[in-house]
């Protein structure tokens, strides 16, 4: 698929929109996400918002508006790419798809330590760029480091994503800063598109003290909360009994505290216990399950984010993403960092998904992508769906099928074709 960058607007290029016009855009397809697809659909805006979605027939009628017909496209919301580290950008290409999961950790701390510092901010903020030119709106981004919500003060204008940043602990012994300061050290940029959360890297990497503080500090701040958890079968022993890999790498640095004792469950029955699943919480992975498991994440009201380029990039298994759906976790998508996957698109990552959960129905698939990602970063009320109230900022991407059982499955499929085009609508200040 090629994106159109000819009629991309965040971050600078083209076509700036007037945007106290009415305005109709109209497709062959309308797939609004909140509600079925429309076949001859139009989607209204005004003032940087939509303001209605339906049939272009009707809409036609309803509004005295400046019309746009797009042809044979179908229009989506905008994606949320809801985990990357795009600090880790200068990266790609350096690391091996891995055997194990220890394996990878390995290389990636030495990569990390052989890397030009120099390297690190333009390969970051030339990944920001390509993600929203590739369809993203909006992302949960972690990082050990203020890079990225640097650069995104730096010139808030031009920066393309909404979203939050995650700034990320890992003290496997406790021993970290306040949350308070911490997040001190990262103000939030200027403009309130972008925010910055704390997170805990996992729950065998972070005290459990620590942990419940973190979760605390977010939610004392109305923002959301992410971990990475049960991404490995390493893990998963860790936490049950406190051995292998895991407790090599660990008892290598240091890092097992005095008097340590194993949680002696799963890894998300470990963040059960501590009281961190509810539905301020992005549970990042969900690889690893034990029975039981899902219906924790589904009593709580945790998003599970799954990220299965780079669980295959790591050799962990891919997601049990049919088992979380069916029992009612609500899934988010995420390309996870260029140090474990090839590019950061949402749409090759839905399209791995649709290939590695057969039996996930393509709906599914197209939400977890947009409005499962909006909602676990808090920001359903301003994306995930081409629905009023909504940011006037979504996608066209053609040419679009005759048939509507095609529809979804060209979405999903879209970055394989090489006819497919993908391009904004813009219709914001
Ligand atoms: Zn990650």
């Amino acid at each position: 698929m090629k994106p159109v960058p000819n009629r991309y607007r965040p971050g600078g290029a083209a076509e700036a929109a007037e945007p106290e016009a009415l305005r109709l855009h109209l497709a062959r397809w309308v797939v609004p996400v909140a509600s079925p697809p429309l076949e001859g659909g139009a989607v209204a805006t005004f003032g940087g918002r939509i303001v209605d979605v339906g049939p272009a027939r009707e809409l036609r009628t309803r509004y005295h508006a400046e019309t746009h017909d797009h042809g044979d496209v179908v229009f989506m919301p905008a994606m949320v790419n809801a985990h990357c580290h795009l600090e880790l950008s200068a990266l790609r290409g350096r690391l091996a798809p891995a055997g194990s999961f220890a394996a990878w950790v390995r290389a990636l701390v030495a990569a990390r330590e052989q890397a030009d510092p120099a390297e690190w901010e333009p390969a970051a903020e030339e990944a920001a760029l390509d993600m929203a030119i590739n369809g993203v709106l909006a992302v949960g981004d972690v990082g050990n480091t203020p890079l990225v919500p640097r650069l995104a003060a730096k010139d808030p204008e031009a920066w393309p994503l909404h979203g939050v940043f995650f700034r990320e602990v890992i003290a496997p012994g406790g021993d970290s800063q306040d949350p308070g300061e911490l997040h001190a050290e990262t103000p939030d940029p200027p403009g309130g598109k972008f925010r910055v959360a704390l997170s805990a890297h996992a729950p065998y990497s972070v005290a459990p003290d620590l942990l419940r503080a973190i979760k605390a500090w977010d939610r004392d701040h109305g923002l959301p909360f992410a971990v990475h958890v049960a991404e490995s079968p390493e893990e998963v022993a860790f936490l049950r009994d406190g051995t292998g890999p895991i407790r090599e790498f660990l008892e290598e640095r240091g890092h097992i505290p005095p008097g340590f004792r194993p949680a002696g469950c799963s890894p998300v029955a470990a963040l059960h216990r501590l009281g961190l699943l509810d539905p301020g919480t992005l549970c990042i992975h969900c690889v690893h399950l034990e029975p039981g498991d899902e219906a924790l994440l589904a009593e709580s009201g945790a998003a599970a984010c799954l990220c299965p380029r780079s669980n295959v990039f790591l050799g962990v298994g891919p997601p049990p993403a049919e088992r979380l759906h069916a029992a009612g976790v609500p899934l988010a998508l995420g390309t996870d960092s260029l140090a474990s996957n090839d590019n950061l698109s949402v749409f090759a990552e839905m399209a791995s998904l649709a290939r590695l959960a057969p039996g996930l129905p393509p709906g599914a698939v197209i939400e977890a992508a947009t409005r499962g990602g909006a909602r676990a970063l808090a920001l359903q009320r301003e994306l995930g769906t081409l629905s009023r109230g909504r940011v006037a900022a979504f996608l066209a991407v053609g040419p679009a099928p005759g048939r509507p059982s095609d529809v979804l499955e060209f979405v999903i499929h879209a970055s394989a074709q090489d006819k497919a085009v993908c391009y904004w609508i813009e219709d914001t200040p």
